[in-house]
């Protein structure tokens, strides 16, 4: 398959330009461009610099989403750049233009979030285990024990007591 085919598929199934680039090792702007077909020689032409004239002029220079006045870029709406119809224009602020082409989804948010508690829970736990470790080893501790303590089996305990020795 070809890649722009692959790259549309992404997109398609939901993936930010962003996170595609970080795949194809490129880019996600000029995953944008790709997807959406955009040449340099193109954007150059003089008919597209007359049309965003008309775009800023409609819009007001003002970004349509938060309604700040700087920084102000021309957006196509559906993603694709060929399609200079002036109803998928529209003037947003370049960081609401960057929002607008990383969609991350409230779950998505959620799911990060629960996964960096979580590894930070394991990594403390496990620092503690460690620690409990070298302190009572020679007073008897036994990693049976430790194991009763964390509810973990015990070669569980003598999995993360080994990796703590690599480091
Ligand atoms: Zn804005
Ligand atoms: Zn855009």
């Amino acid at each position: 398959m070809d890649r722009i085919k692959q790259m549309k598929q992404l997109r398609e199934k939901g993936f930010s330009y962003n996170s595609i680039g970080k795949m194809f090792n490129i880019s996600g702007s000029r995953i944008h461009q790709l997807i959406s077909g955009y040449s340099p020689s193109q954007k150059n032409s003089e008919l597209l610099k007359a049309i965003y004239d008309i775009i800023y002029k409609r819009d007001k220079l003002t970004c349509q989403k938060c309604g700040k006045k700087t920084d102000i870029i021309v957006h196509h709406i559906d993603g694709n750049n060929d399609n200079s119809n002036l109803e998928n224009l529209v003037c947003l602020c370049r960081p609401c233009h960057k929002k607008t082409h990383s969609p991350m989804s409230i779950e998505d948010i959620k799911k990060r979030t629960e996964r960096d508690k979580q590894r930070i829970i394991r990594n403390y736990r496990n620092k503690i285990i460690c620690d409990a470790w070298k302190r009572y080893k020679a007073q008897g501790l036994r990693m049976t024990e430790l194991a009763e303590i964390f509810k973990l089996d015990t070669p569980h305990i003598f999995y993360i007591l080994k990796e703590n020795k690599k480091k």
